[in-house]
């Protein structure tokens, strides 16, 4: 195993999800692409995590110089599929500043009162930012779907609606990157039963987490549902193997810098004179001021 290992094939294209893409036949502990291991792993991700601080701060630069452009991560998954983690410790390779991460839960009572993208809408980055959603609208087409919460019809035509909605919010400058987590329900079993183990995992552990696997079935149709109708040409899903937590942050450690390099992100111009400024900070020297 060589200690510099790279990337044989760009998560780009093994892991963006394409017509025939089945869920049900989808290796949860794989890594595809790269043959390296854990330390490998982590070695590569850092190095790229490097590069997209630059490039988080180029957009960050932008954004301050009237640019209108942001970048929104969507991270789905299900319980203990590991999407804080990747907040944690992909996000916490850039700028926290330049960073706007929002969960959605349960809707509260003025959310309900308004149609289902008023608090998505509400949550988008500001120009130059990256957003993160941890979960997201499709929530509105997952849980609502397997727990009956809207009557079919009424989920059924969001998959449309959600598209059409995404390919504005592009067209307005958001680069949107949508990633979701797969866990086996084996791994999920094993993260639950650690945080019982474990006193600094009790706050994560919910006992309605076991009731929600017991839907799994459901919910595994509705993330194939999702995959169908919404990966997108201008959006597509990405599905990441997510059993190997060290995988999926290379992974969308990977994904994100790739579409940041293709951004065609510079620094801006000074608006003021680079050369005056120059001079007049001579002037200050050579007076000791
Ligand atoms: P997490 O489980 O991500 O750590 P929470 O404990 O706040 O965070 O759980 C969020 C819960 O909110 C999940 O069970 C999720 O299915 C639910 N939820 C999110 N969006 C909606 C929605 N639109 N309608 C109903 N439930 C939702």
């Amino acid at each position: 195993m060589s200690k510099h290992a790279r990337w044989d094939a760009s998560p780009l294209e093994t892991l963006r999800v394409g017509p025939g893409f089945r869920l049900a036949d989808f290796d949860a502990g794989s890594t595809p692409g790269f043959d390296g291991d854990e330390d490998a792993g982590e070695e590569l991700m850092q190095e790229r995590g490097k590069n997209l601080a630059d490039l988080q701060e180029q957009l960050y630069a932008e954004g301050r110089a009237d640019g209108t452009r942001s970048v929104l991560l969507v991270l789905q998954g299900m319980d203990t599929a590991g999407k804080g983690g990747i907040v944690r410790h992909v996000m916490g390779m850039v700028d926290p500043q330049g960073v706007q991460v929002r969960s959605f839960g349960v809707p509260t009572e003025e959310e309900r009162a308004h149609h289902y993208l008023w608090r998505i809408e509400q949550a988008l980055p500001q120009a130059g930012r990256i957003g993160v959603f941890d979960r997201s609208h499709y929530e509105d087409v997952l849980v609502v779907r397997v727990h009956n919460l809207v009557e079919p019809e009424v989920w059924g035509e969001r998959y449309d609606e959600i598209n059409e909605w995404e390919l504005r919010r592009i067209g307005q400058g958001t680069k949107v990157i949508k990633c979701a987590l797969v866990v086996s329900k084996d791994t999920q079993l094993d993260r639950l039963e650690e945080r019982l183990h474990r006193p600094d995992k009790f706050w994560k552990y919910n006992p309605g987490d076991l009731d929600e696997r017991a839907h799994w079935d459901e919910y595994m149709e509705a993330y194939q549902a999702v995959f169908d109708n919404c990966s997108t040409e201008a959006a597509p899903w990405y599905a990441i193997p997510a059993n190997n937590k060290w995988f999926a942050r290379l992974a969308i450690t990977e994904i994100l810098t790739t579409e940041f390099e293709g951004m065609g992100l510079t620094w801006p111009a000074a608006d003021f004179d680079v050369e005056a400024e120059k001079e007049r900070i001579a002037a200050l020297r050579a007076t000791g001021e």
